[in-house]
């Protein structure tokens, strides 16, 4: 749900000033009366009208994308690099990533113009689990990975625990395949989280988001979400 006033700029209406003044001298109609509260909340599946003319709104849409490696995740880039929202070639709502990958990490993002869901993944009340994987230099050591789970000091800011565990080494090349856990989302955290440790980030894909998965996907692949998948994000 979102402001009416906010809707209606959306849509090109007018600006959300000008659409306040419409609202408040009686021009709009919400599913058939009259609304002049500025502050109503509308949903996609309100009928708006102004001056009896019906506004098309845009009807939220989410999609989960495997990310490749060297793609931006934000609408746009000053430097012309491709972005996550051009590999959505087939979607012609705005949609916009919720939270970002690095430029060179893969893995699973959600995009939607739902932008109340959005806030609310991001909001860090939500503790939204996410699952990386990366390969590191170095080994890391039992006492290392309970550091993760305890928390560490990074930029004067204290992590959450998060779960991290080995899944494979080579001791040949001192590399180790680590999964890690967490739930917040600060910038390049699990890189400085796994940098604090002392095993560097090498490689890294994000494989879930929440309740969602790569499942099914290869590298630069988009689906909609299911409606139960929804729900579960919720
Ligand atoms: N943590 C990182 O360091 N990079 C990402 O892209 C995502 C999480």
């Amino acid at each position: 749900m979102e402001r009416l006033q906010k809707i209606m700029a959306q849509a090109g209406v007018a600006s959300r000033r000008k659409s306040e003044t419409l609202i408040a001298t009686g021009h709009v109609q919400v599913n058939g009366q009259v609304v002049t509260e500025l502050g109503t909340k509308v949903g996609p599946n309100d009928a708006i009208q102004v001056d009896g003319i019906a506004l098309m709104q845009e009807k939220f849409v989410y999609y989960l994308l495997y990310k490749p490696r060297g793609v931006v995740s934000t609408a746009h880039d000053d430097k012309g690099r491709q972005t996550v929202v051009d590999l959505l070639e087939e979607v012609t709502e705005r949609v916009y990533p919720v939270g970002r990958l690095d430029y060179d990490t893969s893995g699973l993002l959600l995009l939607t113009n739902d932008g109340q869901l959005a806030n609310q993944l991001m909001h860090p009340r939500y503790k939204v689990d996410k699952t990386y994987i990366a390969k590191v230099k170095g080994i890391p050591t039992n006492e290392a990975l309970e550091q993760l789970r305890h928390g560490l000091v990074i930029e004067g800011h204290k992590t959450a625990a998060a779960k991290g565990k080995v899944l494979s080494i080579d001791r040949r090349k001192n590399t180790a395949v680590v999964q890690l856990t967490i739930h917040e989302g600060h910038n390049h955290q699990v890189k400085n989280m796994l940098a604090a440790i002392g095993t560097p980030v090498e490689k890294l894909s994000r494989e879930t988001y929440g309740p969602l998965t790569l499942a099914g996907l290869t590298s630069g692949d988009y689906r909609p979400l299911k409606p139960q998948e929804l729900l579960a994000l919720r």
